[in-house]
């Protein structure tokens, strides 16, 4: 009998970074997210919902800084976080 084992690795929740001048911003979504949907609704070139939210990767978070601080006060749990 063969035995195959896989791991499957589940990313909680991710991170974005992005040096734009002098200053970081960042996007942080942390543990909790419920997959409503919401902040990518709200910030479609910013947010995508798989499993849970994710920031997309090349993001211009100063391009979209309105609409993540929309997204961060829609979210019914006040998982996301934007730090400027
Ligand atoms: S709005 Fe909040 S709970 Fe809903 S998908 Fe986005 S991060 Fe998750």
């Amino acid at each position: 009998m063969r035995i195959n084992v896989m791991m499957i690795v589940y990313v909680r929740y991710s991170k974005m970074s992005l040096l734009q001048g002098d200053c970081m911003k960042k996007v942080i979504i942390n543990p909790g997210c419920i997959s409503c949907g919401t902040c990518a609704f709200t910030a479609p070139e910013v947010f995508e919902v798989t499993d849970i939210s994710h920031v997309k990767e090349a993001v211009d978070l100063e391009k979209n800084k309105a609409r993540i601080k929309e997204a961060v006060r829609k979210c019914p749990v006040q998982v996301i976080t934007f730090e400027e």
